[in-house]
């Protein structure tokens, strides 16, 4: 399998899946997609059924990954998926909540959120990609909470790889700042910036606008536009529809919390690989972007001052990156398409698709979406806890309101929980009066000692920092 960007490059020369796996942006600004959905022969999902998700994940990133050998991927793979990092051999267990509704348990890795699933496998590709090639990186990213804390645990330690993680000081939840600031791995550089999350976002880019800089120091990125990343989301539809289907074979529908549109992509690749999804439910909080587009056909991403600070943290985003992806699927995989409605996103401030033909292949696509609000957060945490005696997080929570807007009686409904309650554990005060409970692994989390550099709010400062921090490779 080879890439192609969402704006055209590489389609004379498509790029094999190491190439695109360090890299963020592809050179034009676009994102990298597979040249091609490989698909699922008629029978293949089916005998899948019952397998460990190590398998699972083999048969679905075998198919994206070309050019890592096959013992090889199958030996990464098992290091990252393992009842040591997720708690069980189940790795993602699905749980039942009423007939014909269940939680995609996506969450029981290291730190307690889904995105742990795509890091653990960055982290072992990363370093097998790095040792082969005889490279060394320097991640810089900003986080404001669960991407900073998932990448750190799964990079720590690793020796091609050192990671300085920007964030806002002061702002993140005590649980999360313990979660990150409590390392003490030499590779591992938490800098706490005196600004927001907007502020380090923009400090990372002025110092990736730097190529001097980002060649001498090898600066890459682990968010959420990585293609290895989606590819690893891919696998958990895929082992939640075998798991959900509830012996009947057919399509079921998911409801998943959006923020940056990378959780539900992954829904939607495995769709147009095969998998029987009917319905891929989106659930927006306060900042509804997405659920605006998905309602009109509208798409006007909001400017920082917009977004909203919500209690479900992780969605409040404005400008969902990975939505270019889906954009470009939908306008039938023609560059020209996304290049002109990217520029009208610059000139106008947004885009409109209702009435075209691509407002049809959106249709199609079984994407609908709805939001949710504080008062339904509260709401559905409780009505969670007192119906099923389950607590949900308040993310998991804004899925599960809106998924059952949407509820079809005769169709399954699989709702992913994308964090544990214990990393929010103020909302979850708020709805039920008593704290929710937590892994014993972080018990006494918030006492360990802490690891973090409050520093200016200041690209130059940043930049010193970690010239002086890091390995140069030329
Ligand atoms: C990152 C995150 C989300 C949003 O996922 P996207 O892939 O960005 O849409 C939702 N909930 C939690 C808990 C998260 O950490």
């Amino acid at each position: 399998m080879n890439y192609v960007s969402t704006r055209g490059a590489w389609h004379e020369a498509p790029q094999p899946f190491s190439a695109i796996l360090l890299e963020g942006l592809a050179p034009d600004g676009g994102l990298a997609v597979p040249e091609r959905y490989p698909a699922f022969a008629p029978g293949e999902l089916e005998r899948l059924a019952g397998a460990p998700y190590r398998d699972i994940a083999y048969a679905v990133l075998s198919r994206f990954v070309g050019d890592i050998p096959a013992g090889d991927l199958k030996a990464l793979i098992g290091r990252a998926y393992t009842a040591e990092k997720f708690g069980s051999d189940a790795i993602v267990p699905v749980r039942e909540l009423e007939p014909g509704v269940a939680l995609l348990q996506v969450s029981n890795g290291p730190t307690l959120a889904f995105k742990d699933i795509a890091l653990q496998l960055l982290g072992e590709l990363f370093e097998y990609a790095l040792a082969r090639e005889g490279r060394r990186i320097t991640i810089l990213g900003a986080t404001s909470g669960d991407t900073g804390s998932s990448a750190e645990v799964a990079m720590r330690g690793r020796k091609r790889i050192d990671v300085f993680m920007l964030s806002p000081h002061g702002r993140m939840s005590p649980f999360q700042q313990a979660q990150m600031f409590s390392l003490d791995d030499a590779n591992i550089h938490n800098l706490a910036v005196e600004g927001t999350f907007d502020d380090c976002q923009d400090i990372v880019k002025a110092i990736s606008a730097d190529a001097a800089f980002k060649r001498r120091y090898a600066i890459g990125a682990v968010n959420s536009i990585n293609w290895a990343r989606i590819a690893a989301q891919v696998v958990y539809y895929v082992h939640g529809w075998l798991a959900a289907r509830l012996g009947s074979g057919g399509p079921i529908d998911v409801a998943v919390p959006s923020g940056n549109f990378g959780n539900i992509l992954a829904a939607h690749v495995a769709k147009r690989m095969g998998v029987p999804l009917r319905r891929l439910i989106l659930a927006t909080n306060e900042n509804d972007v997405l659920d605006e587009f998905f309602r009109t056909g509208r798409y006007r991403p909001r400017s920082a001052a917009e977004t909203h600070a919500t209690s479900s943290p992780s969605m409040d985003i404005s400008k969902a990156s990975n939505f270019e992806r889906y954009v470009y699927d939908v306008v039938g995989r023609d560059p020209a398409a996304v290049r002109d409605l990217w520029a009208r996103l610059a000139n106008d401030g947004g885009f409109d698709l209702a009435g075209t033909d691509a407002w049809k292949a959106v249709g199609a696509s079984g994407i609908v979406s709805g939001r949710s609000t504080h008062a339904d957060r509260i709401a559905t945490i409780r009505d969670a806890a007192s119906r099923y005696g389950v607590v949900v997080d308040p993310h998991t929570a804004d899925g599960l309101k809106v998924g059952r807007e949407h509820r079809d009686p005769a169709v399954p409904l699989l709702c992913v929980e994308t964090a544990l309650p214990a990393k929010f554990a103020a909302t979850i005060r708020e709805a039920l009066g008593r704290d929710p409970s937590r892994p014993p692994a972080f018990d006494g989390l918030e006492s360990r000692p802490q690891h973090r550099t409050v520093i200016a709010n200041d690209a130059d400062v940043v930049r010193a920092f970690v010239a002086a921090h890091a390995q140069p490779v030329e």
